[in-house]
């Protein structure tokens, strides 16, 4: 059906080209593109041989033209950035330069400010509907999966949502006393921001992790949640309309927290370079280099993951609650693509979200969240490509 050029080679990169393989009626021919090439060939060497033809590339995606070089050469259909955020205007940049579908599954970030706002990317809307393609943001599982949960609890079992807690609790244990699932960098940014929710039309602002509760998780039990800020807040609040409140919960222990208040204090998450030995670092960048790779996470974790929204509102002027949930074990993931289960549910969720734009689907000029399209056949293929989800229509609320 069609070509994909997938760029970044890490953790996430790493699923989405184990799933594109898996589907190679849709996924064609890759080309997988990143800074380090000994990465992509690692991957392909490791993919090749099945149906989806594979190519590689060293790729610096902070430059917009060797982007466009590389598009012009293989001629994708789509994009798939699972880069960092840092490379995403630069990637959408390369799209409009060539009329080329895009799809990512985290929003624009600065390098020297973390803001976790879609304002950098939906300024993007006139001239993507203009050049006729189409750039869905945040197709991870939190941003992603989450806000197609919502749009299809809005679809099926509300007419009007009050409430949404989006709660993801992590229970695996790697056995290092301190390491990130994913990118430490972009990880230890969103922990250490304020939280902030949205509630009656405003956003309140509450001190880093001050927010905490118990919840007893399907499949993991009872977890110390913490109330974050977190980016598909942000789109929820405009697309679920009349939503009075929506809140974003993570699950993070005594111990990880312990670690990361230590590393606050001592100044190592800053990202305010310093000067060390002549030269200026940002000691969070320096950090990053000295915990664990999140790649080298997956033979060790095991547990599982429980992501989901608990919402509550009305239907045929009846209150009515809803919980839709996925539950993925590190261990069953990494036995199938070789990375634990974060890297997993992003990686399904972006290889889904590119199946749909490839399929036209979710095919409409201009930039999106995953929430304004129909969540049907997205969610038929959750279940078909490892990510299977459950509904409670009687859960425990959140106060
Ligand atoms: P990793 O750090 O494991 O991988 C990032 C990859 O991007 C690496 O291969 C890296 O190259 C490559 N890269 C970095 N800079 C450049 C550049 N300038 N040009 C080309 N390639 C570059 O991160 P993850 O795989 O864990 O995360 C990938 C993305 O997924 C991130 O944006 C993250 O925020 C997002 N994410 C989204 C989630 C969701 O649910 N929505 C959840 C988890 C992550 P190199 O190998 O040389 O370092």
């Amino acid at each position: 059906m069609g070509k994909a050029l997938i760029i970044g080679a890490g953790g996430v990169a790493s699923v989405v080209v184990h799933k594109c393989c898996q589907n190679p009626d849709v996924f064609e021919e890759i080309c997988i593109a990143s800074r380090t090439l000994a990465k992509c060939d690692a991957l392909k060497d490791k993919l090749d041989g099945g149906k989806t033809i594979i190519q590689t590339a060293r790729l610096d995606a902070d430059n917009t033209q060797e982007i466009i070089d590389l598009i012009e050469s293989f001629k994708p259909d789509i994009v798939i950035n699972v880069a960092l955020p840092y490379q995403d205007l630069t990637i959408m940049d390369a799209c409009l330069a060539t009329g080329v579908d895009y799809l990512d599954t985290a929003n624009y970030e600065p390098l020297d400010i973390p803001k976790f706002e879609y304002k950098w990317q939906w300024d993007y809307r006139e001239r993507f509907e203009k050049a006729g393609i189409t750039a869905i943001l945040g197709s991870g599982f939190d941003p992603g999966v989450t806000g197609v949960f919502c749009a299809y609890a809005q679809k099926h079992y509300f007419d009007q949502i009050d409430y949404i807690d989006i709660v993801d609790a992590n229970a695996g244990d790697h056995g290092y006393p301190f390491a990130t699932n994913f990118n430490p960098e972009i990880n230890i940014r969103e922990i250490t921001a304020n939280g902030r929710y949205f509630e009656d039309g405003k956003w309140i602002e509450t001190e880093p992790l001050s927010q905490k509760k118990v919840y007893d998780l399907p499949e993991i039990g009872p977890k110390d949640i913490y109330l974050l800020y977190h980016e598909e807040l942000e789109s929820l609040a405009i697309n679920i309309k009349g939503v009075k409140r929506i809140r974003f919960w993570m699950t993070f222990s005594e111990k990880y927290l312990t670690h990361l208040r230590v590393l606050e204090n001592v100044g190592m998450t800053s990202i305010e370079p310093i000067e060390f030995e002549g030269k200026m670092i940002a000691p969070l960048h320096f950090l990053t280099k000295v915990l664990p790779d999140p790649a080298s996470l997956g033979p060790r974790t095991k547990g599982k993951t429980n992501i989901g929204c608990i919402i509550q509102g009305t239907k045929d002027g009846k209150p009515k609650t809803y919980y839709v949930y996925n539950v993925c074990d590190h261990q069953e993931s990494y036995e199938e693509v070789g990375s634990q289960a974060i890297s997993y549910t992003t990686g399904v969720g972006a290889m889904t979200g590119a199946m749909m734009v490839l399929k036209g689907i979710w095919k409409k000029p201009g930039v999106f969240n995953v929430e304004e399209f129909d969540p049907d056949p997205f969610m038929d293929a959750l279940n078909k490509y490892g990510l299977p989800w459950h509904e409670d229509f009687a859960p425990v609320l959140l106060d």
